[in-house]
């Protein structure tokens, strides 16, 4: 297992991207208090996503005859650890440039990769991801949204959940019984392109416990779809499903969730000049964490690169990650209440309440600990 986490260099070509990636970023973002830059992933902004299309920074995994960069894991390593450091908002292309390109490059059809694929590299389709279900979370071989076969293609019934940007998106690829029943497990499921504007489809807004409203639920009264709309083959929507969330699982983000936090508070010690050893202690086991997480996501980037599919690497570095990303919020408040004399910026208190009150979804959303862990133990072979 070891040696899958060997040491490995960003390439310089794609390290060259950095400059721009960068400048780019900080125009996006140099209006936006703290506290929204921490809200990264869930930013919203169109316009920026199709900024970044234009700048070739989207796509960068897809071959240049479908409009993408033609370059590997690596210049998306670069660009997605600096837009997320910059916390720039990258909700709008997020979903499409990590999965549903990728997906439908592997196993849609040459009809669907020249209709969507160019569209997702210029930022202009967005997509969200359809898997969950009201009791159809961890356990998604039991989704039970059905789509029957009709004269013109499919006709969709069922409902999803916590479908992220859902009511912003262009797309869902929907997870789907096409055939059988729940208890036929892995059979009959399908991956389904849904157009969110047709009718019979009504999406309705969850709140979280910040207030914002990112994830919706989804449901379809008798959808008509084409026959098209179809991914790959009809009943290997499993085998598909699992190598799209080996795509969601092995980027560099799930480091970065509360990296915004981190900088404003040693921003904010900077200034208060505290250089105590329990403060320098504290700091120097984030920075030691997340400087390992950071050497793991670069070896786990280099076996995307090499045509491996790290699904449980990916599992040691999501679990590993959201647990760094977990204990900051709460060591940040530790330490600013056992520093009550300390005048601090206003916008780092907001900033803490924000990632403190979304931090527990970070071990949910992409699979959560338990499921990641029972991952690994199979890796290990002890499942
Ligand atoms: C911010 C956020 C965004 C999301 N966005 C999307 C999205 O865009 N699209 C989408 O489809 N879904 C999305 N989800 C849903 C997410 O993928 C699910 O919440 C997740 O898969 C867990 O499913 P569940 O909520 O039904 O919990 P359950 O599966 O009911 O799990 C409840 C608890 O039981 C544990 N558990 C379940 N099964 C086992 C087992 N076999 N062994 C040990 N423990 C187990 C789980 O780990 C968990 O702790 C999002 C969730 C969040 C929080």
């Amino acid at each position: 297992m070891f040696e899958n986490f060997a040491y490995a260099d960003l390439p310089q070509d794609d390290e060259d991207l950095r400059p721009l990636v960068r400048q780019i970023a900080a125009d996006a973002v140099v209006d936006l208090p703290m506290d929204q830059r921490a809200r990264s992933w869930s930013g919203f902004d169109a316009a920026f996503s199709r900024k970044l299309g234009e700048a070739g920074l989207l796509g960068l995994t897809i071959p240049e005859q479908y409009g993408g960069g033609g370059r590997g894991p690596f210049a998306r390593f670069v660009v997605v650890e600096e837009l997320l450091a910059a916390g720039a908002p990258v909700a709008a292309h997020w979903i499409a440039d990590r999965q549903s390109a990728p997906l439908i490059l592997n196993f849609g059809t040459e009809e669907q990769r020249q209709f969507y694929i160019p569209r997702i590299c210029r930022g202009e389709a967005l997509f969200c991801i359809g898997m969950s279900e009201p009791g159809s979370g961890s356990d998604l071989a039991s989704v039970t949204t059905k789509a029957e076969r009709t004269k013109k293609g499919w006709r969709l019934n069922g409902q999803k959940i916590w479908t992220t940007n859902s009511l912003h998106s262009d797309y869902m690829i929907a997870l789907v019984r096409t055939s059988g029943g729940a208890e036929d497990r892995h059979k009959g499921l399908s991956q389904l392109i849904v157009d969110l504007k047709l009718p019979g489809i009504t999406i309705k807004p969850i709140s979280d416990l910040t207030g914002d409203a990112h994830f919706a639920e989804v449901f379809f009264d008798d959808v008509d779809l084409s026959a098209d709309a179809l991914i790959g083959e009809e009943g290997a929507g499993w085998k598909q499903v699992v190598a799209e969330l080996a795509f969601e699982r092995s980027g560099p983000e799930r480091i970065y969730s509360s990296i915004i936090l981190l900088d404003s508070w040693i921003a904010h010690l900077r200034e208060a000049g505290r250089s105590d050893d329990t403060t320098l202690s504290l700091v120097g086991e984030f920075m030691a964490r997340l400087a390992t997480l950071r050497g793991m996501s670069v070896a786990c980037t280099a076996l995307l690169a090499a045509g491996e599919s790290p699904v449980v690497e990916a599992s040691i570095i999501k679990d590993l990650g959201t647990s760094f990303e977990q204990d900051l919020p709460a060591a940040i408040a530790n330490d600013l209440a056992s520093h009550p004399d300390e005048s601090a910026n206003p916008e780092l208190y907001r900033t803490l309440q924000y990632v403190s009150h979304i931090a527990p979804s970070f071990s949910l959303r992409g699979g959560t600990r338990e499921i990641l862990r029972g991952i690994i133990a199979r890796g290990l072979g002890l499942r």
